[in-house]
């Protein structure tokens, strides 16, 4: 089985595919942390993430060891990762490793969820599930906010909100699979719900789509 679990940031992606792999023993890539890792190793080399052909050098020599670094999950690197998602080079140079995990996942499991932006659309056309988390910028920058301040950094909600809304509009408007949920998705606005509704949502869908 493969899911494809697409949205926003802070749509509520991370929380909903860890508990359906839980739930189904499904291997689970968060690919966000590969577009990340591109645009923290871009910084590092003191680069500019705008550079097309830096940035896709990068992507081209990842190792998957590079995705366990904690310094993926700031903010920084999340805005290197929306610049660095939007050169095409970037984009083919990561393909493989994404179908491969889904087509061959690791660890001996029956099957894969992928989180991200195009994993219905362009990385697993043919998955069996789709899902699509939406939620207001303001409520997502909300989610941000509390989950930064329960790691303990510091954040401004009007700085995260301005970060988030520059991160939509790029993600929406690059000309190489821009966000848009996939025909066959499921849509779910998870802004007036919590986590158990959202993945008892996405359950009964996945439960009904199977049979
Ligand atoms: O999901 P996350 O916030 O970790 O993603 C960081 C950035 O990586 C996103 O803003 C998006 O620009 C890019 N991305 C992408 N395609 C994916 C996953 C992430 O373009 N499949």
């Amino acid at each position: 089985m493969i899911i494809a679990v697409d949205g926003p940031a802070a749509s509520g992606k991370g929380t909903l595919t860890r508990r359906l792999a839980k739930h189904f023993d499904l291997a689970v890539l968060d690919t966000g942390l590969l577009y990340r890792a591109v645009g923290l190793g871009v910084l590092r080399r003191g680069g500019d993430p705008a550079d097309a052909d830096a940035a896709s050098e990068v992507a081209r020599a990842l190792n998957p060891a590079d995705l366990h670094d904690p310094e993926l999950r700031s903010e920084a690197a999340g805005g290197a990762a929306s610049q660095v998602a939007a050169h095409p080079g970037v984009r083919a140079a990561l393909l493989d490793f994404q179908r491969n995990f889904a087509n061959f996942p690791p660890g001996s499991k029956e099957g894969a969820i992928l989180d991200g932006r195009d994993i219905g659309t362009v990385i697993c056309p043919d998955a069996d599930v789709k899902l699509f988390l939406t939620a207001s910028a303001e409520v997502r920058a909300e989610r941000r906010v509390k989950e930064l301040r329960e790691r303990g950094s510091e954040a401004i909600y009007a700085r995260i909100l301005r970060d988030i809304e520059d991160r939509d509009a790029r993600d929406a408007s690059r000309a190489v699979a821009p966000l848009e949920p996939a025909k066959d998705a499921l849509v779910i606005d998870t802004s007036d719900m919590d986590a158990d509704q959202v993945f008892d949502t996405a359950l009964a869908h996945i439960n009904k789509s199977q049979n």
